[in-house]
């Protein structure tokens, strides 16, 4: 049962209300873009993630075993600080555990499911990868590319880092293509849907598994990874959850 008003620390002058705010916004708690869900204040601008707004006080995650992650409005240590499941500079609200050696986790980056099921396609979340991710061509051990968590397909063939997808959204989103409004768009199709088509094609491109293939065969690999990217946008923003729930919830009135 999600609560869909809330009144938070961060904001006292307005309850915060959850909604799908229709253009990318950046998180006021953690700083990391969201999309659609949120709990915002229109008349401030302010949005905060699910995850953001409504925090555990103290949690343990399969990853790390034996450390006990607790909510931190800004990290209590010095220095740069990065989310060991994106990869990204931790600048806000993170859990952290209290080891000497602590491992940190942005709170969306904390709640990402285990797996995510497709129609053709199952993945799971994995901290080590045999593959390559599609994206930058490497495993998460490599000293090149990024490292952090990835989402992996049960055949093996399709793997993502999640600071790549979280990376393509990001230039996506720098070079504008999300600032139309949803009016310009088909009201049945989820902005996110949208997204994705504005996203993917121009990044991947380049990726030498694309090119090597041809014919009908690229056309089923290339629907197949979209397939899974959709699935890995849809888990990073938690999008499919709220969207249901509002329905479902406006269909009640
Ligand atoms: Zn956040
Ligand atoms: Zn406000
Ligand atoms: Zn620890
Ligand atoms: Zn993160
Ligand atoms: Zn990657």
């Amino acid at each position: 049962m999600l609560i869909t008003k809330i009144k938070h620390p961060r904001h006292p002058l307005h309850q915060l209300k959850l909604e799908l705010s229709l253009v990318p916004y950046i998180c006021d708690g953690c700083k990391e873009l969201g999309f659609e869900t949120c709990y915002q204040c229109q008349i401030c601008n302010f949005h905060l993630h699910k995850e953001c707004a409504i925090t555990s006080s103290s949690f343990y995650h399969r990853f790390f075993k034996g450390c006990e992650f607790k909510f931190y409005e800004e990290s209590p240590r010095l220095g740069v600080r990065v989310c060991d499941g994106c990869w990204r500079d931790v600048r806000g609200f993170v859990y952290q555990c209290s080891h000497k050696k602590a491992y940190d986790l942005h709170p969306p980056c904390a709640k990402l499911p285990k797996t995510l099921a497709g129609e053709e396609v199952k993945l799971e979340l994995k901290e080590n990868i045999k593959s390559k991710c599609l994206k930058c061509q490497s495993r998460s051990n490599s000293n090149k590319g990024p490292k952090g968590w990835s989402y992996v397909s049960s055949c093996g063939k399709y793997c993502f880092h999640v600071a790549c997808v979280k990376e393509m959204f990001y230039e996506a989103w720098e070079m504008g293509y999300f600032d139309q409004q949803k009016s310009d768009l088909d009201a049945n199709t989820s902005g996110l849907a949208v997204a994705l088509h504005r996203t993917v094609p121009s990044k991947l491109s380049s990726s030498t598994e694309i090119v090597q293939q041809s014919g009908g065969k690229a056309k089923h690999y290339w629907n197949m990874v979209a397939s899974v990217l959709r699935l890995i946008l849809f888990a990073i923003f938690d999008a499919q959850c709220v969207v249901s729930c509002l329905k479902t919830d406006s269909q009640a009135y």
